[in-house]
């Protein structure tokens, strides 16, 4: 009697702690399958053709890139396949208004308008009248302020308003994985530092999802007051970019 009452405790035990271990597999298991089962419904990762501009763009000598820095998507590399890239801008109501505020706001458009030039020269792009027909949007805003918890304390951390932020949607489009660059660049900043916002948030919107740690690329991750231009390093940076293989701008599987 006594005997089999310890044996009908210790079955409960097992059985106890088989559930734990079931449960942990459970809970362990759904993401990798899930990112499996993700992986087989987006298309398989390949390389498109380099574009022109960078095709021919030599660096000799070599001044050398921050690719390491540089992080896919779930849709691999952030590049561009289709050219010209449609972009769109805000731009005032009424451009000829005399008004301070049309004033600044075409202070605005021209430091975008410069900025986009300065970037054509290694992908061309073209404006578009709406911005449902762009692949890059341009808005004058304020990005949005989003506060995060800290993890360590708990509390609800409210970080300093930014002045500039690229985000990037997916979509699909003729079965094709595409996706979108959404910049905010805040109406309160002057002419020159628009201009180095724009060529900074822009370097994000053609692909650069990442930052340098040279003061003297674009792409170096904190705003500095002065003025850089696009250094060879950009560019390297950019060309091994569109040299990787991607999911964005292919087919979806068939068997979907
Ligand atoms: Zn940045």
């Amino acid at each position: 009697m006594h005997k089999q009452l310890k044996y009908k405790f210790e079955l409960k035990f097992c059985l106890k702690f088989l559930v734990i271990i079931f449960l942990i597999v459970l809970i362990i298991t759904p993401s990798s399958a899930l990112d499996k089962d993700l992986e087989k419904s987006l298309p398989p990762l390949e390389s498109h053709p380099l574009p022109t501009p960078l095709n021919q763009w030599q660096d000799q000598p070599y001044s050398g890139d921050y690719f390491e820095q540089i992080q896919a998507s779930v849709g691999g590399y952030l590049l561009w396949s289709e050219f010209p890239i449609k972009i769109y801008f805000d731009r005032p109501d009424n451009p000829d208004d005399i008004a301070a505020t049309t004033r600044r706001f075409n202070q605005w458009v021209n430091a975008v308008k410069k900025s986009i030039n300065e970037w054509n020269t290694y992908l061309s792009m073209i404006e578009v009248s709406q911005p449902e027909l762009a692949d890059i949007i341009i808005e004058r805003k304020d990005p949005p302020i989003e506060p995060k918890i800290d993890p360590e304390t708990g509390q609800l951390q409210i970080p300093r308003a930014r002045t500039a932020q690229t985000r990037y949607e997916f979509y699909i489009k003729n079965n094709k994985l595409l996706h979108k660059m959404i910049i905010k660049i805040s109406p309160r900043l002057s002419e020159i530092a628009t201009l180095s916002a724009v060529r900074h948030e822009l370097g994000h919107g053609l692909g650069i999802w990442g930052h340098s740690l040279d003061e003297n690329d674009v792409l170096y991750f904190s705003q500095v007051s002065a003025s850089i231009p696009i250094s060879s390093r950009d560019i390297n940076t950019l060309k091994k970019i569109y040299e990787q293989p991607t999911r964005l701008g292919w087919p979806l599987p068939i068997n979907n």
